[in-house]
């Protein structure tokens, strides 16, 4: 799944882990004595009523003598069930709250197989779980969409089954629907068959045994492109007259299949591969990597030629690189239980990052997602943190499993250990684990096995290192010295956190280099320090390339050898020393000043833009924690004057020659520098806005992002009302999406307040407004709560089931006022169930540690820049 993660993201468990052993005997899991092995599956949908009935007969296994068959079910209603031919029906009893049905019969059922028939009704649901419908707005009136989201285990809501990832089972789909509408399962359609009603009944081939998570159902008035890519039907699915945004989705999977086939050395599997997209968004998810039909909201998936960024192009490129991964790892190979998502998640999120650097070099891979580490790092410092695999008990708190961490520091671990292993033995041994798991489930210890075959360098003890504990490693350089043209480095290892519990030791390998030298390896192990030596003498770089995961922290002497020789580092390392300095100094284990200086150095070029990205995102950092203080002014205008000179070296216009990453860095300085207020872009983004108040499309589509981004911002009454008519008008779902979501931003609280009346008044459809509601929150933390609070009969519809936990998990981590924590912790009383409550531990501690940071870090910080600050 790709999720949208926001700064901070769904929640964690502090739990024990068990790693890769047995399941514990607390998970909560179906008994073992009768497992499915396939699913005839019949249902029609009643898209106006929004219910559906179906009938599933399920061959299945009777492994020991029972006279009970207990299987899971949520908002189900079974009319009624027969085992075999047996005439008899068993007793039926209905577990709500468990969400499980049993079957009860007079007799024991004899081992071995049988068949188990259900006939039954469901809901049609408005949030994406289980069968859910999306509305959207034609010339002739709301048009309707059904489709199905199943992860992690919702499944139950769509067929009453054993919803869990390990029991595979295959599945024939068949549907009876409007003649007129298409319909899309996970396999081709084998046969159609006319219906009087003008109706048709569709059946699809045949599923390989796979989970239930990754079933798939859609139908609509759609329209498909396509394309044999190699043998496989790749399409993209859209909704009629949406045709022309698919062929960039289109050619970026018949790019990625060949590339996948060839790494992971086992081609793709099934006839075809379907990418359908739904209209609007969700604050929870963009993609879903259903087998052979992908589930993409628009935004993530389709692409305007006129209207996109190279931002949006990315984004798509990267989620549509993201679910194909997916195919192998999680569907052909999928994790035993939700302990090991990390198999699924990390290594996707881990894959479309490789997939960017093979495919599209021009956009800098790890360079670009610089961001999400330090994001992942950032979290995993501090209380309510987790190890990538965790302990899951039950579904309820799956769910809480879908976070940065198990994303972003999953991918972290797969960087740090393909980069200990080397490019192609790494490859080697996940070739080894596809081939030997294929269609099977799998547990962590597998994939070491399988990656520690023939090879001087095991994973093993360092990816349970980092897998198995919680914590970001720390790695100290406390001194170098210059010996016979070679450097001798004395490292030691600890640990990097706020306020997480410290516990941890580990393997950490790190590349060791010198400038204008050569380089190293060496595992950091244990509390001794460890000398390691280096070719050549100079300014010497820790974890050279940043694939490791570890912070870095150098000695006074390393550091000040360093800064001057900053543009002579890699861009990997520039970014490291950047974000490094900048999370030690913000938890004061260094001067901000040496923070400060070393940003005010970073020279303008056009040469490193995921360097001046990075910089204008610790500023706009800086800036937003400033909010509400006397100093932000000072600060905003030291920040000017640091960022200025990049954007003069990009240039406001773009040129033919631009890369995509100075396209996008272009954007990035034209919002930043507008937050900050600098008059000279002002002036510029004022002019641009008249143009496309005239003329929609006078911009290009990154200056037209840009613009309406520093617009929205700085909004007063005039400017608000003319970006409400431009979502009004807006020609596409997609583009509704981004206008409505721009309303949220502005810095006005007046503004803000309309903004959130706005978002339960109806007018945007419910998956906007969940994603405006959002933006406000990120604004304005504290207004957004106790408007949410006070109107909750109106917002909890937007979010569906788990609304409160959603809010509180992903909503307010941009606040910095302590003072918000009792509100949060009264609203979290309120209208979060005390099972998913640890959740929202990670949320208080951003949000405290935030306003640590305003209190006791920015006035020295606003010092230094007093004192370093040209004259006015
Ligand atoms: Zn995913």
């Amino acid at each position: 799944m790709h999720k949208n993660l926001s700064r901070l993201a769904a929640g964690a468990l502090v739990l024990l882990c068990t790693g890769a052993f047995p399941a514990p005997a607390n998970r909560m899991i179906l008994p073992d004595d009768v497992v499915p092995d396939a699913y005839r599956l019949e249902i029609t949908p009643h898209m106006a009523e929004s219910t559906f009935e179906g009938r599933v007969e399920i061959d299945i296994d009777v492994r020991r003598r029972t006279n009970r068959i207990e299987l899971d079910s949520a908002d189900l209603l079974i009319s009624s069930a027969r085992l075999d031919a047996d005439p008899a029906a068993p007793r039926i009893a209905l577990d709500a709250k468990r969400q499980r049905a049993s079957f009860t019969f007079a007799h024991a059922l004899a081992p071995g197989r049988h068949v188990l028939r259900i006939a039954y009704s469901g809901q049609i649901n408005d949030q994406a779980a289980g069968l859910f419908h999306l509305d959207h707005d034609t010339p002739q009136g709301p048009v309707r969409s059904l489709f199905t989201m199943f992860e992690d285990s919702d499944a139950r809501r769509f067929v009453p089954s054993w919803d869990e990832p390990a029991r595979r089972a295959t599945f024939e789909l068949a549907a009876t629907v409007p003649a007129s509408l298409t319909a899309i399962g996970n396999m081709p359609i084998a046969s159609t068959e006319a219906l009087p009603g003008e109706l048709k009944r569709v059946r699809f081939a045949k599923t390989p045994p796979m989970s239930t998570y990754l079933l798939f159902f859609g139908l609509g008035d759609f329209e498909r492109v396509h394309r044999d890519v190699g043998g496989v039907d790749v399409g993209v699915v859209v909704k009629r007259g949406d045709t022309a945004q698919a062929a960039y989705a289109l050619d970026a999977a018949a790019k990625l299949l060949p590339y996948y086939n060839a790494w992971f050395g086992t081609p793709y599997p099934l006839p075809k591969l379907d990418m359908v997209a739904g209209a609007g968004g969700s604050v929870t998810f963009g993609a879903m990597e259903n087998w052979g039909a992908i589930f993409y909201f628009e935004r993530d998936l389709l692409v305007d030629d006129k209207r996109a960024s190279e931002d949006d192009r990315r984004r798509v490129f990267e989620t549509v690189a993201h679910e194909i991964a997916h195919q192998w790892f999680g569907n052909l190979v999928t994790m035993a239980w939700w302990d090991d998502l990390w198999l699924n998640e990390g290594f996707a999120s881990w894959m479309q990052v490789k997939a960017v650097e093979q495919l599209h070099p021009e956009w800098t891979g790890w360079a670009n997602d610089a961001g999400e580490k330090q994001h992942a790092m950032d979290i995993d410092a501090r209380r309510g943190t987790h190890p990538v695999i965790m302990h899951i008990e039950d579904v309820s708190q799956a769910e809480g499993a879908f976070d940065t961490i198990t994303y972003a520091k999953g991918a972290q671990v797969v960087r740090t250990l393909e980069a200990w292993q080397g490019d192609d033995t790494f490859r080697d041994g996940v070739r080894r684990y596809i081939a030997r798991h294929a269609y099977g489930n799998t547990v962590t210890e597998d994939l070491w096995r399988a990656l520690d075959v023939d090879t001087p360098r095991p994973v093993a003890a360092i990816a349970r290192d980092l897998t198995l504990q919680a914590g970001v490693p720390l790695v100290t350089e406390l001194d170098a010295r210059c010996v016979d043209g070679h450097t001798v480095v004395a490292l030691a290892q600890g640990q990097f956190s706020i306020d997480a519990p410290r516990v941890a030791r580990w393997r950490v390998p790190v590349k060791v280099a010198v400038l204008g030298g050569g380089q190293a390896r060496a595992v950091i192990a244990g509390a001794a320090p460890q000398d390691v030596t280096v070719p050549g003498c100079g300014p010497v770089v820790i974890n050279a390339g940043q694939s490791s995961y570890a912070r870095v922290r150098y000695s006074a002497a390393g550091l000040a050898a360093l800064v001057p020789a900053f543009g002579r580092l890699g861009v990997d390392d520039q970014l490291g020393l950047l974000a490094d300095t900048q999370a030690l100094a913000l938890a004061g284990r260094l001067p901000m000043g040496e923070l400060l200086a070393l940003m005010a150095g970073v020279p303008p070029s056009r040469g490193n833009p995921a360097v001046a990205q990075l910089l204008a995102a610790q500023l706009q950092d800086l800036d937003r924690l400033h909010d509400g203080l006397a100093s932000q002014p000072a600060f905003r205008g030291w920040a000017r004057a640091l960022l200025a000179p990049f954007l003069a070296e990009v240039g406001w216009d773009s040129r033919d020659s631009d890369s995509g990453d100075v396209r996008t860095l272009r954007v990035q300085l034209i919002e930043a520098l507008g937050g900050f207020g600098d008059a000279r872009v002002l002036a510029d983004v004022d002019k641009a806005f008249e143009r496309v108040l005239e003329h929609p499309d006078s911009l290009d589509a990154d200056h037209r992002d840009a613009v309406l981004s520093v617009v929205a911002t700085r909004a007063d009454e005039r400017a608000w009302q003319q970006l409400h008519g431009l979502a009004l008008a807006a020609p596409s779902e997609l583009e509704k999406a981004d206008a409505y979501e721009r309303l949220g931003r502005a810095r006005d609280p007046v503004l803000a307040g309309r903004a959130l009346a706005l978002a339960i008044s109806g007018e945007p459809p419910t998956t906007v407004a969940s994603r405006l509601l959002r933006a406000v929150g990120r604004a304005h933390p504290g207004l957004t709560l106790d408007f949410i609070a006070g109107h909750w009969a109106q917002v909890e519809p937007l979010f569906g089931e788990g609304a409160g936990a959603t809010i509180a998990a992903r909503f307010f981590d941009t606040g910095a006022d302590a003072a918000l924590l009792p509100r949060l912790d009264t609203f979290v009383r309120a209208h979060v169930p005390a099972a998913t409550r640890e959740r929202i531990v990670k949320n208080a501690a951003v949000i405290r540690y935030r306003a640590a940071v305003r209190g006791q870090r920015l006035p020295e910080a606003d010092r230094w820049i007093a004192a370093h600050a040209p004259a006015a």
